[in-house]
């Protein structure tokens, strides 16, 4: 299957649309998820263009798991958690929706499940979460 360059974190990427940045270096990107199914979800994706896992290159797959760990990192310590689940989803058989490789990052406490997928997050809320990861990460 090719890549769409115009799915819709392509688009973010190229700033054509709004995204929470939350940390970005040379070749990866972490924003927040705009429908978190847990406190602090946050996405994170190469800066050049790959589907997803079956046509990533192991520079790309390198880059963004390393991104994947500082950030899994960070939310732990902005949200005192004890654990966090990474999903990485291919194809549409395989749960993806968005065509641009990605890797859900969703910090995680005892007792706490995981929300429902597809429920809009609160703006202002998700902008807080952000400030205390970046807060986590410096
Ligand atoms: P997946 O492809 O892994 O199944 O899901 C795509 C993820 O992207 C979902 O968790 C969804 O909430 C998120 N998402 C979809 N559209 C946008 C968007 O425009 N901005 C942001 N920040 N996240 C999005």
């Amino acid at each position: 299957m090719a890549y769409d360059p115009d799915n819709i974190f392509a688009k973010i990427l190229r700033e054509e649309i709004p995204a929470t940045r939350v940390y970005e270096d040379d070749q990866t990107l972490a924003f927040m998820d705009i429908m978190p199914r847990a406190d602090g979800h946050l996405l994170v994706i190469p800066k050049t263009p790959c589907r997803n896992l079956l046509d990533a290159t192991p520079e790309q797959l390198s880059a963004v798991i390393a991104t994947t760990q500082k950030l899994s990192h960070a939310v732990m310590r902005a949200f005192g958690a004890e654990g966090v689940t990474i999903q990485q989803f291919n194809e549409e058989v395989g749960g993806q929706e968005v065509f641009h490789l990605h890797f859900h990052v969703l910090p995680r406490h005892e007792g706490v499940s995981l929300r429902p997928p597809g429920n809009m997050g609160d703006f202002d809320l998700i902008a807080q979460h952000a400030e205390k990861i970046r807060a986590a990460l410096e």
